[in-house]
């Protein structure tokens, strides 16, 4: 069994879900790396930063401290995150973080402290981490590399799915065009941009039900 898997793929292609899943199989850690730049894009927002302010953003990532670890609630989270001491496990996924949260993760600053941060999270392996650029730069070295796609349409509906499990109604148009906002932000910008490993394993998941996608992934990293 490879003991690091790195997992990539735009917003709503079930990284999360699938990462949480496979790590629970092999009694590996899970590390949701969009986590991260999520609580540093609440922070900034907090303290009232634009998000295009690139140098007080990178002032702002040597003062904050996140963490992430088991879960301390059982409210359907797979993990907990904590900005500077204080649980921040949901505020993280509200649409105004979504909103604002690629622009923060363009910032060279903001990323060279979070790949830091995660590859000491890592260690020596035995670890599940999901996010943009695992496979490509955060663990270049990574035994198995999968990257998950699914179409926009797909990601947004399961998008509203999730909010809806959480009593919130979105319309699915305003989330399609922001999962296309953010796929754009994501794949064009200079540092770290989205992209398929050369030797990560393309997984598309379009029409599978969590169980099937996870079946594939999990035959993919057991693939010799
Ligand atoms: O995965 P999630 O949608 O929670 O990630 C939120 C945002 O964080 C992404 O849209 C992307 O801009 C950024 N991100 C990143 N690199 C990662 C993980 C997330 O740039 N490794």
């Amino acid at each position: 069994m490879p003991r690091t898997v790195a997992i990539d793929g735009p917003a709503g292609a079930g990284k999360s879900t699938i990462g949480a899943l496979v790590a629970e199989r092999l009694g590996y850690l899970f590390l949701d790396t969009g986590a991260m730049y999520r609580a540093v894009a609440l922070a900034a927002m907090r303290r009232g930063i634009d998000p295009d302010d690139g140098e007080k953003l990178s002032d702002l990532v040597t003062t904050v401290r996140i963490m992430i670890g088991p879960p301390t609630k059982q409210d359907g989270r797979a993990y907990t995150v904590l900005l500077d001491g204080n649980d921040v496990t949901w505020e993280i996924r509200s649409a105004d973080i979504d909103r604002i949260v690629s622009q923060v993760a363009r910032v060279s600053g903001v990323r060279d402290a979070m790949v830091e941060q995660q590859r000491s999270l890592a260690g020596t392996g035995r670890v599940v981490m999901v996010g943009r650029d695992i496979g490509t730069v955060v663990l270049p070295d990574a035994e198995r590399k999968i990257f998950l796609t699914a179409s926009a349409g797909e990601r947004a509906r399961r998008r509203e799915e999730e909010l809806a499990s959480r009593g919130e109604r979105r319309p699915r148009h305003e989330l399609l065009h922001e999962i296309l906002r953010r796929d754009q932000l994501d794949t064009e910008r200079p540092v770290s941009p989205l992209r398929a490993a050369d030797d990560a394993i393309v997984v598309p998941t379009d029409g599978l039900a969590v169980r099937e996608a996870l079946d594939k992934v999990l035959a993919a990293i057991q693939r010799a």
